[in-house]
């Protein structure tokens, strides 16, 4: 009677496909392992200070008009 199957009403945050329970919140362990990888990856570089992604914004913010 309870034989559903388990299926999650929330989506894949890697790749947006239906989140099974096996692997939730993810669709399966490829995405689960990109994610773990991601997230080592993240400790790993946050004591840098090499991230030209915030100078690039910056940069990138700064408009022409406002030199005179
Ligand atoms: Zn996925």
């Amino acid at each position: 009677m309870d034989k559903e199957i388990p299926i999650l009403h929330s989506k894949c945050p890697i790749c947006g496909k239906t989140a099974v329970l096996e692997y939730k919140p993810f669709c399966s362990k490829k995405c689960a392992d990109v994610d773990l990888g991601r997230w080592l990856k993240g400790t790993y570089v946050v004591h840098t200070d090499e991230s030209p992604t915030e100078e690039d914004r910056i940069e990138n913010n700064r408009m022409p008009d406002d030199v005179d």
